[in-house]
C-alpha cells in the first residue's frame, strides 16, 4: 500500500498537513482557510471526495480556523479527545454536532486505511495531542505544538520513518526580538514551542537508521528563518558526527505552499 504526505501549510499562521494512500487520505489539523485547503488539494492532485476525516491536535486558531468551513461543507467528520472538543467549541460555535468523533489518548483507531493513535504532547491549550500513523510497517509521527518533549511523546517520535516535529523558533532571534517579555516566556516555556537547537539536539539523540524523512515544521515566520533551522540540526548533527545515508532526508516545510509530495511505499 501507498503511504504519501504533503504538508499543505505549516506554521504559526496555519497549519494543515496530509497523508494518504492510493485510496484515502486523511488531514491534519484544519488550520487555514476550507477554500485554501481544498484548492492546495488539487494542487496536488487530491480529491476532497477521497479525504476521510480530519485529526485535530488542539483548539488554537492556527489548527482550527477552516475546521467548522470544511466539516459542514464536506460533511467530513473531525477527530479528536473529548477535552479539545470541548475547547473548540467554546470558540467555534456554529460546527455541525455531526462531524464530532471523539478519540481517547493512546486508543489505536482505524480511518481509510490507516492505524491512528493520539498522543499527548505538553503545549498551552487546555490538552494538544500528537498523531502516529501506521500504514503496514510505515509510521508517521505528527508532533508541532510542544514545549518540551516528554518520554511519552519520545516513543511515538523514535518509532517514526516521517517525523513532522516542530523547530518553531531561532532561540537568539527570539530573546533578541521585538516579542514582549511574556511572549518570549510563554513560547520558551515548557509548554510553549520548541526552539531550533531544541529540537536538533533531541534529533540528534534518537537518531536511527529507520528516519527516512525528518520534516522541521511549524515555523515561526519572526522568529525563525528555514536557513537558520536546518543549519542548527546540520551544526547538532556534524558535531555529534552524525552522516545521513543516501536514502534519509532533511525537509523545512513551506509556511504558505504545499511541498513536495513524500511518498514512503510506492
Ligand atoms: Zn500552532
Ligand atoms: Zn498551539
Amino acid at each position: 500500500m501507498k503511504l504519501n504526505f504533503c504538508s499543505l501549510s505549516s506554521g504559526s499562521s496555519g497549519n494543515c498537513y496530509y497523508i494518504g494512500n492510493e485510496f484515502y487520505g486523511i488531514l491534519i489539523d484544519a488550520g487555514i482557510s476550507a477554500t485554501s485547503i481544498r484548492k492546495f488539494l488539487k494542487d496536488i492532485g487530491i480529491s476532497m471526495q477521497t479525504i476521510m476525516g480530519v485529526m485535530i491536535t488542539h483548539n488554537h486558531i492556527d489548527h482550527i480556523r477552516g475546521l467548522e468551513v470544511l466539516t459542514r461543507k464536506n460533511s467530513l467528520p473531525a477527530f479528536t479527545t473529548r477535552k479539545i472538543w470541548e475547547s473548540i467549541l467554546t470558540l467555534q460555535k456554529k460546527i455541525s454536532l455531526d462531524c464530532i468523533r471523539e478519540i481517547s489518548l493512546q486508543q489505536k483507531f482505524h480511518l481509510a486505511g490507516f492505524d491512528i493513535e493520539a498522543f499527548p504532547v505538553y503545549h498551552d491549550a487546555p490538552e494538544t495531542i500528537g498523531f502516529h500513523i501506521c500504514a503496514g510497517d510505515k509510521k508517521i509521527t505528527i508532533a508541532t505544538d510542544l514545549g518540551h518533549i516528554c518520554q511519552t511523546a519520545a516513543l511515538y517520535i523514535k518509532e517514526a520513518n516521517l517525523l513532522v516535529i516542530e523547530s518553531n523558533y531561532d532561540e537568539e532571534m527570539l530573546v533578541n526580538g521585538n516579542y514582549p517579555y511574556y511572549l518570549k516566556s510563554r513560547i520558551k516555556s515548557d509548554h510553549g514551542h520548541l526552539g531550533n537547537y531544541q529540537t536538533s539536539v533531541f534529533l540528534a539523540d534518537i537518531f536511527n537508521d529507520n528516519l527516512s524523512h525528518i520534516c522541521l515544521a511549524h515555523l515561526s515566520k519572526n522568529n525563525n528563518t528555514p536557513e537558520k533551522a536546518l543549519q542548527t540540526l546540520q551544526q547538532t548533527f556534524s558535531e555529534r558526527g552524525i552522516i545521513l545515508k543516501s536514502q534519509q532526508r532533511i525537509s523545512i516545510l513551506n509556511r504558505n505552499v504545499p511541498t513536495e509530495m513524500i511518498r514512503l511505499v510506492e
